[in-house]
């Protein structure tokens, strides 16, 4: 959704932003990499008002935060 600006599961255009933030702490909209919501990465949100799916992104430039993070893990 975040590139084609259509839900990929029922076709829908009809699609909503939500820009993360470290604010919302506990809102779903960051991931915790440390103790502080200053370790925060910040999760953007593309939302289909047509079937409610919800697509979730880190923004690319905060990866290497979170590869950093002890309570976060690759999968193997
Ligand atoms: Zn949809």
């Amino acid at each position: 959704m975040k590139y084609t600006k259509q839900c990929p599961k029922c076709g829908s255009y009809d699609i909503l932003y939500a820009k993360g933030s470290a604010e919302s702490y506990g809102a779903g909209s960051n991931i915790m990499c440390g103790l502080t919501t200053y370790s925060a990465v910040d999760v953007d949100r593309y939302i289909c008002c047509n079937c409610g799916y919800v697509e979730h992104f880190v923004r690319t430039g905060d990866i290497e935060r979170l590869r950093k993070s002890k309570k976060i893990k690759q999968v193997e």
